[in-house]
């Protein structure tokens, strides 16, 4: 029998602190100014302070310039934040304590594997079993477990030789110490609140550290929440499946679980997701074609 969702409202709560954390990996497009502006309202509504948190961890693809634009678009917008802006790449031994902190648990493992070999074996399953290889909720072939078995000595010697390896959680292990349901609370667009179900197992042995960062986008984002005291977390409606992951963080790291709104996503002509890889229209783009932030706020019913 699942246990009873927990009763997450506290008497107590202080004035609620809301955030937006782009990734400066592009410039910020439509969708984005959709999710920053759904901030602001509801830092109104809720007479909350908002901060902008730059997701720069991806030192590869994150560049500086991308985000002094991304802060410039979004003042133009007319937004304004509140306190000092944190960039990720400035803390990254905040990531490396959580990381500490699971390993002391025995909770992660390193991981040999290329993405390739990883494709590959998931085809050589497809074809001994004639089934499709289970996918993860955004499509990736679920971690077959390869390296999970492996002994502490040999993984101690392939990390020595400076063998390229990432750090994944140990999904069933944390599940055994989490013992039972994850739950977390939700509201929808009407303010109406509930309780969610959080279902880390259909993600797998997530990956909490790359190969070049002592993080990732899961750790990193549940640790700053908390760093911040982030809640109600707004952010867009591709990101609900990811919050059963940050649950699971949370509780592992007897971090508090924020009150999570899922805004509805800003879809293309096609029905597809803007997305800076599909090369959306930015901001930056639409104020050169003569797009004002006022005709931007109208165009996105913010007016
Ligand atoms: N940095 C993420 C992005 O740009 C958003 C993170 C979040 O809101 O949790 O998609």
């Amino acid at each position: 029998m699942p246990s009873d969702p927990p009763d997450f409202r506290r008497p107590d709560d202080h004035r609620p602190v809301l955030r937006f954390a782009p990734s400066p990996n592009g410039r910020l497009h439509l969708g984005h100014a959709l999710s920053a502006l759904t901030n602001e309202a509801m830092a109104e509504r809720l007479g909350a302070a908002l901060l902008l948190r730059i997701e720069d961890i991806d030192l590869a693809r994150c560049r500086p310039e991308l985000a002094a634009g991304i802060m410039a678009d979004l003042e133009w917008l007319g937004i304004r934040f509140d306190g000092a802006v944190r960039r990720q790449s400035e803390h990254f031994d905040d990531y490396r304590g959580a990381l500490a902190r699971l390993r002391a648990k025995r909770l992660i493992y390193p991981c040999f594997c290329s993405r390739q070999n990883l494709r590959r074996d998931a085809g050589a399953r497809e074809a001994q079993t004639g089934k499709p290889w289970p996918t993860d909720p955004d499509g990736a072939p679920l971690y077959p477990g390869r390296c999970s078995a492996m002994g502490i000595p040999e993984a101690e010697q392939r990390i020595a030789a400076g063998e390229p390896h990432v750090l994944r959680l140990d999904m069933a292990a944390a599940l055994a110490l989490a013992g039972g349901d994850l739950h977390y609370p939700l509201f929808d667009s009407a303010g109406l609140e509930s309780v969610a179900r959080a279902d880390p197992a259909r993600w797998g042995d997530v990956v909490l550290a790359r190969k070049d960062t002592p993080t990732s986008y899961h750790l990193s984002v549940v640790v700053d929440d908390a760093l911040q005291g982030i809640s109600p977390v707004v952010r867009g409606q591709d990101l609900a499946a990811a919050t059963d992951i940050h649950v699971l963080l949370q509780h592992l790291l007897g971090l508090p679980t924020p009150r999570y709104h899922f805004h509805p996503l800003l879809l293309d002509d096609e029905g597809l997701k803007l997305a800076k890889s599909r090369d959306s229209i930015s901001l930056a783009a639409l104020r050169e074609a003569g797009d004002t932030p006022e005709s931007i706020r109208r165009l996105l019913g913010f007016a």
